[in-house]
């Protein structure tokens, strides 16, 4: 049987006014976030994974989010591994947001860094031209401003169509990551695992077990969800969302 792994999606790391400018609801705790990263055997990255054999433990964030730059010091000093970060160029450098020479830094301490689009604004909602821009555009400003190559697309909020997977064949993105909670083996398209404020480190380790509670919940979850989403449209299920669950968006 393929290995398979576990793609964990984290965003903000940290607690109250370290939150600025993230839905507070995929937040996460540096308590918790350290231990999970202590305990966890090792972790990397899907860009390295993509190119040679798959980690067991995957870990990416998405928004680019300031905490992150922080969460790569700890994922680096505590088990020497890596991860990827999923960014908006249109966001770097604005406040509450990574800038260009701290993910520069986090470059040089061997994280991927790559592409969430370029307004985090919803693909499947887009003319394949927009997408296009919002794939072309995002992967060209990464590469220029940081020297390096861009080969993965996160789509914002996991929403995404067949254009989008066309044209990250035409685009040379070598990989696409969505939202869909699921494994991961070798496959084009990996599926994450999200992690929630009020996720437990205990959920998280137990990802890797043939039967884990919290990814079946998560794929129940994302089922009943995904209906919501298609009968209501994504702007009016984010309403729905929003008042069900306070967050932000
Ligand atoms: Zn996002």
């Amino acid at each position: 049987m393929m290995k398979q792994s576990i793609v964990y999606m984290f965003h903000a790391i940290g607690s109250d006014n370290e939150l600025l400018g993230s839905d507070p609801h995929y937040s996460f705790s540096l308590d918790k976030f350290e231990q999970f990263i202590r305990q966890c055997g090792g972790c990397g990255s899907l860009k390295d994974s993509i190119s040679g054999g798959a980690d067991k433990n995957i870990i990416t964030f998405d928004d680019g989010h300031i905490s992150n730059f922080k969460a790569a010091q700890i994922i680096k000093d505590t088990n020497g591994g890596t991860a990827d970060f999923f960014i908006n160029p249109n966001t770097v450098s604005t406040p509450n947001f990574l800038s260009w020479s701290q993910l520069q830094e986090m470059n040089g301490m061997g994280m991927s860094i790559q592409s969430h689009s370029l307004d985090h604004l919803y693909l499947s909602d887009m003319t394949m031209d927009e997408q296009r821009r919002q794939l072309e555009v995002s992967k060209k400003t990464i590469e220029d401003k940081l020297g390096l190559e861009v080969t993965i697309l996160a789509p914002p909020g996991g929403r995404f169509n067949k254009d989008t997977i066309q044209l990250c064949h035409e685009l040379g993105y070598k990989h696409l990551s969505v939202s869909e909670p699921g494994k991961w083996s070798s496959s084009y398209i990996s599926k994450r695992v999200a992690v929630y404020q009020n996720t437990d480190v205990e959920e998280l380790l137990g990802c890797n077990k043939i039967l884990s509670p919290y990814l079946i919940s998560q794929i129940l979850k994302y089922r009943i969800t995904g209906i919501a989403k298609s009968v209501f449209g994504n702007r009016s299920y984010d309403l729905i969302r929003s008042k069900i669950l306070g967050g932000s968006l």
